[in-house]
């Protein structure tokens, strides 16, 4: 219920239509959509319960009581044009009246307990088909409207840093600077951060996901800031490594090459480009250092409802970049006990290339 006149209108309606393909190549004549985050994607509902029927020429949305006014009012608002069904109990009924006479009911596999399916097994005469990623499948190709929400939150994020980054000269704790940046990006007009926010400092930063300690941050202490800020439901994601003082020289080599690996990486962004390039130009930027084995995770991943989502930019990666998706580039390097760096931008891919929505400067010295 966060929209806003200023932000540019994203097309919730024509998402049915596109998931209803997405569903037919699956083999499903309809779905059942139990995933919030793609609940919320087909119909604006942000309500934390509800499903969602998605049948050949309807669109259902069940929820509970608490949910009635919102969930009308949300559709409403997306342009959607769903059917709301509100009920207290288990929407047995409902869903056994829409599946009446479908053959094949998608049921989302990855979101759907054991419990779960053996109640949809009871309630519809269906053959009940599991599936991977219909959904999200479609999520990947963002329109205007949603790349508008992740430029905002990234911007969001940059002025959010750009405050907080003096106060890394007192020597304050990881979860101090945390604290900062969390409030900044509500100060700012984020819903909420994208995720726990990344401190990391000297031996944690070799940690690539370590919640943020009381342990004040040392001169010379390489510092990782992983964060993100959520405008709308949608995310950005960004990393920046920076130091107070002159770092260990072994560090600011590390801190040196995994800038450059990530610069590498984001110049492969393009159209038509295989995934697994973008992973291959940080790997190998880094393997020349000697750092391989250091490099511990995927590259990038991404971004939109969920702070991780498809595409999965590794080297496994087998699919071509397509105009519309919004992926990471972040490679790292951990040296346990000693130091890591990480860089990491929320990057576009468009016909011209890449387009970088998080635009904070990739300086390592803080003064
Ligand atoms: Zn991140
Ligand atoms: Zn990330």
């Amino acid at each position: 219920m966060t929209d806003s006149p200023a932000l540019v209108p994203m097309d919730v309606a024509g998402r049915a239509d596109r998931v209803r393909a997405s569903a037919a190549d699956a083999g499903c004549d309809a779905l059942v959509i139990t995933n919030l985050v793609n609940v919320r994607y087909l119909t604006g509902f942000t309500g934390s319960a509800g499903l969602a029927w998605l049948g050949t020429d309807e669109l259902v949305l069940i929820t509970d009581r608490r949910y009635a006014e919102q969930a009308e009012f949300e559709a409403g608002q997306a342009g959607v044009d769903a059917r709301i069904e509100i009920t207290n109990d288990a929407p047995k009924e409902m869903l056994a009246a829409a599946g009446a006479g479908v053959d094949r009911i998608g049921l989302e596999a990855a979101s759907v307990s054991w419990a779960d399916q053996r109640k949809y097994a009871e309630w519809f005469n269906s053959e009940l088909v599991p599936t991977a990623g219909a959904v999200e499948q479609c999520r990947q190709i963002k329109d205007d409207g949603e790349i508008d929400r992740m430029a905002k939150a990234a911007a969001i994020a940059d002025a959010a840093l750009d405050e907080v980054r003096p106060m890394l000269v007192g020597g304050p704790t990881e979860q101090e600077v945390a604290l900062a940046l969390d409030t900044a990006f509500r100060r700012r007009g984020a819903e909420k951060s994208a995720f726990t926010t990344i401190v990391a400092a000297g031996p944690n930063a070799a940690l690539p996901h370590i919640r943020p300690t009381d342990r004040p941050i040392g001169p010379g202490e390489l510092v990782i800031l992983d964060m993100g800020a959520v405008v709308d439901g949608y995310r950005s994601d960004m990393t920046r490594t920076v130091a107070v003082g002159d770092p260990d020289p072994e560090a600011q080599k590390v801190f040196e090459t995994v800038r450059e690996a990530q610069q590498l990486g984001v110049e492969q962004v393009a159209a038509g480009a295989p995934i697994s390039d973008v992973d291959k130009a940080c790997r190998e930027r880094i393997d020349a250092d000697g750092w391989a084995d250091a490099f511990v995770h995927g590259t990038g991943h991404g971004v939109g409802l969920d702070i991780h989502e498809q595409p999965w930019v590794r080297a496994t990666a087998t699919e071509l970049l397509e105009v519309g998706q919004v992926i990471t580039v972040e490679p790292g390097v951990y040296l346990p006990g000693f130091c890591g760096a990480r860089v990491e931008d929320t990057v576009v891919v468009t016909a011209d290339g890449p387009r970088r929505l998080t635009h904070s400067p990739k300086t390592l010295a803080v003064s």
